[in-house]
């Protein structure tokens, strides 16, 4: 079934251009993670668009700048720019291609290499965040949805794309704890499972300090921080009382 999702006014003529400076580049764009799921939610304040594509993310970003003008930062290292538009709507778009990420050990940062939309969806963090919007003029607003992230929005859940998830990057665990909450999202029982687990093995111990931190200060910026704070300790005082009844 093709899903199509609205994507607000304000910023779908820009979408749609970029979808054809892709074309005219021979890929296709997608728009993807938070936006996505921002414009599922009906929520269209999100000035912070991530745009990825199976072609180059920086070619893509020069063709959008010399479209549009703003101002053009690209991180050449990781494969990706940022363009802050000048003029209204004044997004922030963030490009990058495609990849895969290998993690060779826990909470290490992964190998990256390029890959396909598939296997950038299969590397990022919960369902509700591994959806992408197509800009292709041909597919605009087709909704790429592959761990079913649509669904789990209409059921208020939050769910992992798969166990190691948590062992890999446990700033995962952090990271769900603000959409839990900014969301009002219920575990789903088996992601609980996996969160647990991961603390039980002290897995947030591996993340460095300036991880951990910069963690903590977005949760600080969230509308409810201290209620992020509250679930952060409902869930380690779970694993202190296991421990303590000898599970
Ligand atoms: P916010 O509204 O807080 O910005 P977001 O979903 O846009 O939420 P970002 O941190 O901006 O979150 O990241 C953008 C996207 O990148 C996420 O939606 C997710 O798909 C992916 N992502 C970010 N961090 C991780 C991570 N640690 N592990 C896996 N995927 C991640
Ligand atoms: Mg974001």
């Amino acid at each position: 079934m093709v899903i199509t999702v609205e994507i607000p006014d304000n910023v779908a003529e820009t979408l749609e251009r970029i979808g054809i400076l892709a074309k005219e580049q021979g890929y296709q764009a997608f728009a993807v993670g938070g936006c996505v799921r921002d414009w599922c939610l009906g929520i269209s304040e999100n000035p912070d668009i991530d745009i990825t594509s199976e072609g180059e993310g920086i070619a893509l970003a020069r063709a959008a700048q010399k479209f549009f003008g703003g101002s053009l930062v690209e991180h050449t290292q990781f494969g990706t720019a940022t363009l802050c538009m000048e003029k209204a709507p004044a997004l922030q778009l963030d490009f990058a291609s495609c990849r895969k990420e290998v993690y060779a050990k826990p909470a290490a940062y992964p190998k990256v290499s390029r890959g396909t939309l598939d296997e950038d969806l299969a590397r990022r963090d919960f369902t509700i965040n591994a959806m992408a919007l197509c800009l292709d003029p041909d597919n605009f607003g087709v909704l790429v949805d592959p761990y079913e992230g649509l669904e789990d929005l209409k059921q208020a859940y939050l769910r992992v794309l798969h166990d190691q998830s948590f062992v890999d990057d446990p700033s995962r665990i952090l990271r769900g704890i603000r959409f839990a909450v900014r969301f009002d999202l219920a575990w789903e029982p088996k992601t609980l499972k996996l969160i647990n687990k991961a603390i039980e093995s002290e897995s947030l111990g591996l993340l460095n300090a300036g991880r951990l931190q910069k963690e903590f200060d977005l949760m600080d910026q969230e509308p409810d921080p201290s209620e992020c704070f509250r679930v952060l300790d409902d869930l380690l005082s779970q694993g202190e009382n296991r421990q303590v009844r000898g599970e």
